[in-house]
């Protein structure tokens, strides 16, 4: 692993030290004699948010890249314990802007979006809930440490979660059993742990929610998540529409898919593959796949292409898989400098063309946005941010020859075959789960258990486990899903993006131009307006809308034949 240039300028601040400066500065602000002098102190205090911001990011992303280097471990621990004073420090924040006096001067600075995040933070914070929120940072990071080991057990080899992955897709329908066997096994031995892991999760955050007055943590997780136009009714509402919708399409593809792999059961492990021959990979190595994604982004555009070569150049990619990383990928943003960070391990299957895409066009947003001056509009909130990363996965639909050669239309049909035959549904599950979850907060893990088999009956009832995989059988597949454990109410927002980015798709196979305007235009304006203005910036019809829901499953389906 090669140190990339960003992780030189890393500095550990003196976040007890910065309290008391941003004391300073909050009394300052509500002191200022004028509207201007207001505006100045607030983009004053912006540049040091950015650069703690900056900090933990890259504190962030050296642990991710190895879990059991002592030193990135200690850095990690030291903002897991540090995580309530960060949240006091975002809370004097947003306090502080919205008791000003000079809160229209505010808004005709940096627009409406800014009071409107302030708002949702305000009230996310007591000194009583200082021990909780630490309790909750340091949980969420032992449970990447225990994904991050590379102990999954498959014919004689030691795999890690992402390293395993590729055999899920094999032709051989024994490889996928065996290796999704291991994963099962895997999941079994740390059950315990993970059962107790997110045991104290529930209590930790329905103590928060309850000390900060509501019924119980659903509440605050909106808020921290910034859902600033809608809420749990509104989410309910969509999670039944996309049931009602994708669950018959699901069993329609699940019973091709059947007779496409001639087996008499389509069972857990035959789902993601859509054929005999198992679903296409990559041709070419890690090398190959980011030079071709180097000539891909630039026939896209000049934008595209100044982007893809200060990623690629500057080390802003980490992509190698390595023993000791951190499972799964994610795109960040280090605010100081306004440039993303891609992180992932490509492993030879079909998900290394994905984040080619899907995190590549999380990065490609937040490059556009790095001219704007709020460490807040580097990014939307995630329902929207979701939607240039899937956006961006069709956009790119017809490079896909370069990366799968004979083999591109397979993995066209394959993505999205996954995406209205399982992600949909699925991501309703989760989000149906979390609900559920911290509305009844006492439950056990095996009733845990039993929820999560109701959410598979409601939204995955293909689902055969078939005897083979006794410990999913019982409940406990939820234990693999990282964002129930760290991201609480983080999930929906994906199925939200996803029938925006599928209308991303229609458009652009009937208007290809149109179709990157308006992608470019929601890239451009960042985080600096809502969901709900960032769907009018981009044309794009309302995923509350039933009708607008509806008419995108035809479309697909008609799509797929
Ligand atoms: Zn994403």
């Amino acid at each position: 692993m090669t140190t990339p240039e960003f992780a030189q300028d890393y500095q550990r601040p003196h976040l007890a030290a910065e309290l008391t400066q941003i004391q300073e500065l909050a009394q300052s602000c509500s002191r200022a004699e004028s509207a201007d002098k207001f505006v100045a102190i607030v983009r004053d205090w912006n540049k040091r948010r950015s650069h703690v911001d900056t900090m933990f990011n890259i504190a962030m992303v050296r642990y991710a890249q190895d879990t059991t280097d002592a030193a990135a471990k200690a850095e990690q621990d030291y903002w897991d314990e540090s995580a309530p004073l960060m949240r006091e420090l975002d809370v004097l924040h947003a306090r502080t802007l919205l008791d000003s006096p000079y809160r229209d001067a505010l808004n005709n600075a940096f627009g409406d979006q800014l009071a409107a995040l302030k708002g949702c933070m305000a009230t996310t914070f007591a000194p009583e809930i200082k021990d909780a929120i630490a309790e909750e940072a340091q949980l969420a990071s032992r449970y990447t440490e225990i994904m991050a080991k590379a102990e999954l057990e498959f014919r004689g080899q030691n795999y890690s979660m992402s390293g395993i992955a590729v055999n899920f897709i094999d032709a051989d329908r024994q490889v996928r059993l065996e290796s999704q066997q291991a994963r099962g096994r895997f999941l079994e031995k740390y059950s315990e742990e993970l059962n107790g892991i997110f045991d104290r999760l529930v209590k930790a955050r329905h103590g928060m929610g309850t000390a900060l007055g509501h019924d119980n943590f659903i509440p605050l997780g909106y808020q921290l998540m910034s859902r600033t136009s809608y809420g749990p009714d509104e989410v309910a509402v969509f999670r039944d529409t996309i049931r009602e919708q994708f669950v018959p399409i699901a069993n329609e593809l699940f019973e091709s898919q059947r007779q496409n792999l001639g087996v008499d059961e389509l069972l857990f492990h035959d789902e993601p593959v859509i054929d005999k021959r198992g679903n296409p990979c990559p041709t070419g190595d890690l090398e190959q796949i980011l030079a071709e994604a180097r000539t891909m982004y630039h026939d896209l555009g000049s934008d595209f292409g100044e982007f893809i070569d200060v990623m690629l150049d500057k080390g802003l990619v980490d992509v190698e898989l390595r023993d000791g990383k951190a499972p799964g990928g994610f795109c960040t943003v280090f605010a100081d400098t306004g440039m993303p960070f891609v992180f992932t391990s490509f492993n030879g299957s079909e998900s290394d063309i994905a984040v080619v895409t899907h995190e590549f066009g999380h990065a490609f947003q937040v490059y556009c946005a790095r001219k704007l001056e709020l460490v807040e509009y580097k990014w939307p909130t995630v329902e929207a941010a979701e939607i240039h990363s899937m956006g961006m996965e069709f956009l790119t639909f017809p490079w896909m020859d370069r990366f799968f050669g004979d083999d591109a239309e397979r993995y066209r049909r394959a993505h999205l075959t996954r995406i209205l035959s399982t992600r949909l549904t699925y991501t309703a599950a989760v989000d149906h789960f979390q609900h559920e979850i911290y509305a009844n907060p006492t439950l056990t893990p095996a009733e845990r258990n039993a929820l999560w088999l109701d959410m598979e009956r409601q939204y995955q009832p293909h689902r055969n486990y078939g005897g083979l995989f006794p410990h999913l059988a019982k409940g406990n597949f939820w234990h693999r899903q990282l964002h129930i454990y760290q991201l609480p109410f983080y999930y929906i927002d994906y199925a939200l993006a996803q029938i925006c980015a599928l209308q991303f798709w229609q458009k652009a196979e009937e208007d290809r131009d149109q179709a990157m305007k308006d992608y470019m235009a929601i890239c451009e304006v960042g985080g600096s307006r809502s969901f709900t203005e960032i769907l009018e910036v981009g044309n794009l019809r309302s995923p509350f809308d039933p009708d607008v829901i509806r008419d995108v499953a035809t479309f697909a389906r008609n799509a797929l034949g």
